[in-house]
């Protein structure tokens, strides 16, 4: 299989550049069903939280300014609707990170892979049937909780996408031979792993959470919804360091022993598991809208319970 050759200068778009968007897009369309009706624009721009922001304007939707941080990752590239029924998308791409001599031509095409889903994912949710984008404002707990599930896993399903892109693409050298490269190696490798990541992303999150575990009174509405906010966070970290960790053979991302003794794991891993055993069961592209719907309500009550144990609800 040829290595893809990424190209390094990238504004304007070079007709390589929509060949490697081709060539992904055909390797996507093999994992799973094509949108039949999807338009989707990639920028590679140098100013890449304007282009953002100016994606947002577009479509309607006022988050503020851009903030490119994540819990356990800085995010390079940003897949955004510009319409109501997701049928036009912008794909944004800081231009410094894609042509940064550091970044290789693997997590290049791994971040576009990923970044592509997107939309797929969002598209074929809709064609088959999902209302759910038209739910209007996220103001009830539950609702939060099953925002934060579905973001999450779709972190999660766009990084498996993104591992069968890399697989068909690039391989390793292993003591078995040659084998596709997974997408969890790719991070230990260029040092942008989840799945080393989450341990930190647990300390940093831990001191907060103890102080609401031990507050002696209920504590205040704008807190536990920061705290409900971040679980979002959590989860969507959660949700790459299993697809890292899925690629690389593992059962999941609280085998990694850095997690078997952490005191935010003794709460984590029940709501997560219970998350990743839903998808599980709910595994496929028929029917998606369906799954998706008996995911968000296992994963629901899953963090309804971690917020009434944290006492927050
Ligand atoms: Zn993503």
């Amino acid at each position: 299989m040829p290595y893809p050759n990424v190209p390094a200068n990238t504004e304007p778009p070079t007709e390589l550049q929509d060949h490697v968007v081709s060539t992904i897009g055909a390797l996507l369309s093999q994992y799973a069903p094509c949108p039949r009706d999807l338009t989707v624009a990639v920028v590679i721009t140098e100013d890449f939280a304007a282009a953002v922001e100016d994606a947002w304007r577009i479509s309607g939707v006022d988050f503020g300014l851009f903030d490119s941080t994540r819990p356990g990752g800085t995010v390079h590239g940003k897949s955004i609707s510009l319409n109501d029924d997701r049928t036009e998308w912008r794909t944004i791409i800081d231009s410094h990170w894609w042509c940064a001599d550091t970044t290789s031509a693997e997590r290049r095409i791994s971040l576009l892979a990923h970044e592509l889903f997107h939309p797929r994912l969002e598209r074929l949710r809709i064609e088959a049937g999902s209302v759910e984008h038209l739910a209007g404002k996220v103001d009830t707990p539950a609702k939060g909780a099953r925002w934060s599930v579905r973001n999450a896993l779709d972190e999660f399903r766009c990084d498996l996408a993104a591992n069968s892109v890399l697989g068909a693409l690039f391989t390793v050298e292993t003591d078995q031979g040659r084998r596709p490269l997974p997408i969890g190696l790719l991070g230990l490798k260029d040092g942008t792993s989840y799945l080393g990541a989450v341990a930190d992303v647990f300390d940093e999150i831990l001191p907060e959470w103890k102080h609401v575990l031990s507050a002696r009174q209920s504590v205040d509405p704008a807190r536990t919804s920061l705290i409900a906010r971040k679980t979002g966070g959590l989860l969507t970290a959660l949700g790459h360091a299993e697809a890292e960790a899925r690629s690389l053979g593992m059962p999941g991302v609280f085998a990694i022993p850095e997690l078997a003794d952490h005191a935010l794991a003794a709460l984590l891993r029940v709501p997560w598991v219970q998350i990743c055993e839903a998808y599980d069961h709910h595994q496929g592209w028929d029917d998606i809208h369906l799954k998706d719907s008996a995911i968000a309500d296992v994963g629901q009550q899953a963090l309804l319970n971690l917020w009434q144990n944290l006492r927050i609800l």
